[in-house]
């Protein structure tokens, strides 16, 4: 997913970071002693081993700056989640059994790595970390822009077949909220229904909230906006994250679920 959020000409460089992190939960291939090739597995998910010929034991992350760290394996992860700007205490809600403390330092070691081994990446991801409150990525923009123009025709729509006798001869009753009533068999009905956009409350907020939303807003920021409790904009958030599922801008999903 990060290949969305790190521009095309870097893409190499995070790979091969992702790689190298990766690398770091498998078997060795060599001691790194005597370059040996017959080594006993000590405790293979902390990453211990022992060399058969000069018989010294090693740790998988030895010589480099991981050293000794515990669960290697949140490293790619952390790593991943990072470069798609997710905040460490976003992070922790996937990683069972971690503290943010422990995503933090582990997120802080590969910034050194980074640093040594991909500066150019590295520069980018500082620029990011500075700015990540205004500059959407262009990917997101498009889907912001494409969710946007969805909701804007289910709104404004004038024209809609009956649900019930599929008669054409409707009427619009209400603004903002697509309500409709057949003129055949009198039953009134939403365009909304089975849109996800029926759950959610004060239509006229709408466009408003999903640029909110992207732009990381705290609730406390929308709650004096859109005069909402925190808790509706909460719930409203749940809302917007399955809309966004539902209409496949998974771009934007993982770029909200960070926020
Ligand atoms: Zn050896
Ligand atoms: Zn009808």
């Amino acid at each position: 997913m990060y290949h969305h959020f790190v521009p095309v000409k870097l893409h190499g460089k995070a790979n091969a970071l992702i790689t190298d992190l990766k690398a770091l939960t498998e078997a060795p291939t060599a001691c790194p002693y005597c370059q040996h090739h017959d080594l006993y597995v000590i405790h293979s998910s902390s990453g211990y081993y022992r060399c058969k010929a000069c018989k010294r034991s090693f740790n998988r992350s030895l010589n480099t700056p991981f050293y000794r760290l515990a669960r290697l394996e949140w490293l790619p992860v952390i790593a991943e989640r990072r470069l798609c700007g997710q905040s460490y205490a976003t992070i922790r809600h996937e990683l069972t059994d971690s503290t943010a403390w422990l995503i933090k330092r582990r997120g802080q070691v590969i910034e050194q790595y980074m640093q040594s081994h991909y500066p150019d990446l590295y520069q980018w991801y500082q620029t990011q970390q500075a700015s990540s409150e205004t500059d959407v990525p262009k990917a997101v923009k498009e889907q912001v822009e494409q969710l946007k123009s969805w909701v804007n025709n289910i709104l404004q729509t004038t024209q809609a077949t009956c649900p019930h006798c599929e008669s054409h001869k409707t009427q619009k009753v209400a603004d903002g909220r697509a309500q409709f009533r057949c003129k055949s068999c009198w039953r009134y009905f939403s365009q909304l229904k089975g849109t996800g956009l029926e759950h959610l409350a004060h239509s006229e907020n709408w466009l408003k909230m999903i640029d909110m939303f992207v732009a990381g807003k705290s609730y406390q920021q929308m709650e004096h906006i859109l005069t909402m409790s925190p808790a509706t904009i909460s719930k409203a958030k749940r809302n917007w994250l399955s809309i966004v599922q539902q209409q496949n801008l998974l771009v934007l999903k993982e770029w909200l679920t960070s926020r």
